[in-house]
C-alpha cells in the first residue's frame, strides 16, 4: 500500500520501503512507504494551507462530512478489521468492534460540537466595564500531529481526528510503523467524505524519524500523543520550547482491587476481560491484580482454569480469544519480565513461555515488592496476583506506582468501594469491573506518568482549540 498525501496515494520521495509484518505468521504481508523529511514538508505545507480551507467550511456542513464518514467506516467494518487484524495480531472480533467505536467517536463528536458554547461575560460587572459587552468564541489551533501505536490504530486515531477536524484543524496522521494501513483507510475515506484533502494526510513511516521531524517541526501548532511515558516525556520537552500545545495518553499500570466480599464470579469474568483483550496490550487494561488474602488461594486456582479455556491462535478465527503480541521481539521482551518477576520472589502458576509472538496466558504469585507490582508496565497476558491484608494495604500497593491511568474494584460494600477510589491515584475508577474501560464522552487520562490533557467530548474540543475573548467597548452606550 502506498501513503495518503493531498488526496492521492504516492511513494516516499526517495522510493524507500517498510515492510508490513503478520505478527501471527511471522511473515512480511506488504510494504509502505519510508516518508522523508521531503514528504514531511510537503504535508506539513499543505496542512497549513488546507486548515484554512477547512475552517472556512459552516459547521453545518463539516457536521455533514463527518457523519458521511462514519457512515463509510460503518459500511467497510470488514475490510478495515481484516486489515487491522493481519497487521496488529487482534483477534477479527476486536478489530470489528474498534472500526465500529471509529464510527461511534467521530458521531458522538458531532453531536458535542453543535453544544460546544462560548460564554457571554457578566455586563457591568466592573465600574470600569459600563456598556461594553463581551463574549468568547472558540478558535483552531492550526495543524495537529496525531501520532498513535500499535494497540488500536483506528479507535485512538479517532479519539483524536474527531475532536481536531470537528473543531477546523488541519490533521497530519502518523500512525506506528507496525499498523499503518488501517489509518491509511480511514483517511482516505476522510477524504472522500468531503474533508478537503490538503486538511489531512497519513504518513508512513518509523516513528523515531517521522514523528521525531514532526513533532519539531513549528508549522506543528499541536502534538497530540499516544503511546510510552518516555517518548512522550521528549515530545513535551521539545514542544516547551516553543509553548506549543501537548496532549499526552502514556502509559499505565493499572491496579484492579479484588476484595474478599465481591462476586467471585464476576471479578473473575472482569480480571480475564479486562487483562485478555488485544492480548494484553491496551494502555488502560488491568495489569496488577490486588486480591485480598482470604480469596486469593481460591482465585488464582479460579483464575487458571479459566486461562486454560481461552482459545488462542489464529486471530483471523473469529473463535478466537487471544492472538499473539505485536512482535516476537516484543513477546521475548514480556518473557523476560516474567523472568524478572520469578527473580523478585514470584511464583509461576501458568504460562511463562512463548512461541513465536503468542505468549501463554501466565499467572505469577507476586509480592508487593517486585517491579510488576510497581513501576513495570507489562503490554501481554500476564496477570500479578498481589495478596493484601487490608483495604489501606490495597491503597497503598495501588497507588506505588509512577503511572496512574485507570483503575477497578470489586466489592459488595459500596461505601469501601467509593472510599477506596477516592483514595486511588488514578485518571479512572470502575467500581464493580476491571479498570479496562472507556466510553467516548469520558474524560479519559492519567494522573501522574501517564499522561496530560484529557480526551473526550466533555473536554477534547476545549483542548484542541484557543478561546478568544471578543469585547464590544461602549455597545451598550450607543455604540463602538
Ligand atoms: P511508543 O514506542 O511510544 O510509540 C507510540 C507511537 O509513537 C508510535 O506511532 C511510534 O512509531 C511513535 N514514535 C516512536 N518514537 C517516536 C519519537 N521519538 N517521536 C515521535 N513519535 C515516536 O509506544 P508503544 O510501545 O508502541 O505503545 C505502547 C505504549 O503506549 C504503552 O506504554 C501503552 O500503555 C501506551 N498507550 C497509552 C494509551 C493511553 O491512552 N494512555 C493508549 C495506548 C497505548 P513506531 O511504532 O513506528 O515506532
Amino acid at each position: 500500500m502506498r501513503m495518503y498525501l493531498n488526496g492521492q496515494w504516492v511513494d516516499a520521495s526517495d522510493g524507500g520501503l517498510l515492510e508490513v509484518v503478520n505478527p501471527a505468521l511471522g511473515q512480511v504481508v506488504d510494504t509502505v512507504p519510508n516518508a522523508t523529511r521531503e514528504d514531511l514538508n510537503r504535508a506539513l505545507d499543505l496542512a497549513v494551507a488546507g486548515q484554512k480551507i477547512w475552517n472556512a467550511v459552516p459547521l453545518h456542513e463539516k457536521l455533514a462530512i463527518l457523519e458521511r464518514y462514519a457512515c463509510m467506516v460503518t459500511e467497510r467494518v470488514d475490510s478495515i478489521a481484516r486489515i487491522m487484524c493481519e497487521e496488529g495480531g487482534k483477534p477479527i472480533e476486536q478489530c470489528r468492534t474498534e472500526v465500529y467505536a471509529n464510527a461511534a467517536i467521530f458521531r458522538i463528536y458531532c453531536s458535542a460540537a453543535n453544544t460546544f458554547y462560548g460564554k457571554t461575560l457578566p455586563m457591568n460587572a466592573e465600574p470600569r466595564s459600563q456598556g461594553d459587552l463581551a463574549f468568547t468564541i472558540h478558535e483552531p489551533l492550526g495543524v495537529f500531529a496525531n501520532i498513535v501505536p500499535f494497540n488500536y490504530p483506528v479507535e485512538l486515531a479517532a479519539h483524536k481526528l474527531a475532536p481536531m477536524l470537528v473543531t477546523g484543524n488541519a490533521v497530519v496522521l502518523l500512525p506506528s510503523s507496525k499498523t499503518p494501513r488501517s489509518a491509511l483507510m480511514i483517511t482516505e475515506l476522510l477524504v472522500k467524505a468531503g474533508v478537503p484533502a490538503a486538511a489531512i494526510s497519513c504518513l508512513t513511516g518509523e516513528g523515531r524519524k517521522i514523528g521525531a521531524w514532526a513533532v519539531e517541526d513549528k508549522r506543528v501548532a499541536a502534538v497530540s500523543f499516544t503511546g510510552s511515558t518516555a517518548v512522550g516525556i521528549g515530545i513535551a520537552e521539545t514542544c516547551a520550547k516553543d509553548l506549543r500545545r501537548v496532549s499526552l495518553e502514556l502509559g499505565g499500570n493499572d491496579p484492579m482491587i479484588i476484595y474478599d466480599d465481591c462476586d467471585f464470579e464476576k471479578a473473575l469474568e472482569e480480571a480475564v476481560s479486562g487483562r485478555i483483550g488485544n492480548a494484553g496490550q491496551t494502555c488502560c487494561a488491568s495489569k496488577r491484580f490486588l486480591v485480598q488474602r482470604g480469596i486469593y488461594d481460591r482465585f488464582a486456582a479460579a483464575l487458571r482454569n479459566c486461562l486454560e479455556q481461552l482459545r488462542i491462535g489464529d486471530p483471523a478465527d473469529p473463535s478466537v480469544e487471544l492472538g499473539p503480541v505485536i512482535r516476537k521481539e516484543a513477546a521475548a521482551v514480556v518473557i523476560a519480565q516474567i523472568q524478572k518477576t520469578l527473580d523478585q520472589g514470584g511464583t509461576l502458576v501458568c504460562g511463562g513461555n512463548r512461541t513465536g509472538a503468542f505468549v501463554a496466558p501466565t499467572i505469577i504469585r507476586t509480592p508487593k515488592t517486585a517491579d510488576i507490582a510497581k513501576d513495570m508496565e507489562v503490554f501481554g497476558p500476564v496477570f500479578p496476583l498481589i495478596p493484601f491484608e487490608t483495604e489501606q494495604e490495597a491503597v497503598e500497593i495501588a497507588n506505588q506506582t509512577c503511572y496512574g491511568l485507570s483503575s477497578g474494584v470489586m466489592t459488595a460494600d459500596m461505601s469501601k468501594a467509593v472510599r477506596t477510589a477516592k483514595q486511588l491515584q488514578a485518571g479512572a475508577c470502575i467500581l464493580g469491573g476491571s479498570g479496562n474501560y472507556r466510553l467516548a464522552h469520558q474524560p479519559f487520562g492519567g494522573y501522574k506518568l501517564s499522561g496530560l490533557g484529557r480526551e473526550g467530548a466533555v473536554s477534547t474540543l476545549e483542548e484542541m482549540t484557543q478561546l478568544k475573548t471578543i469585547s464590544l467597548k461602549g455597545i451598550l452606550n450607543g455604540g463602538l
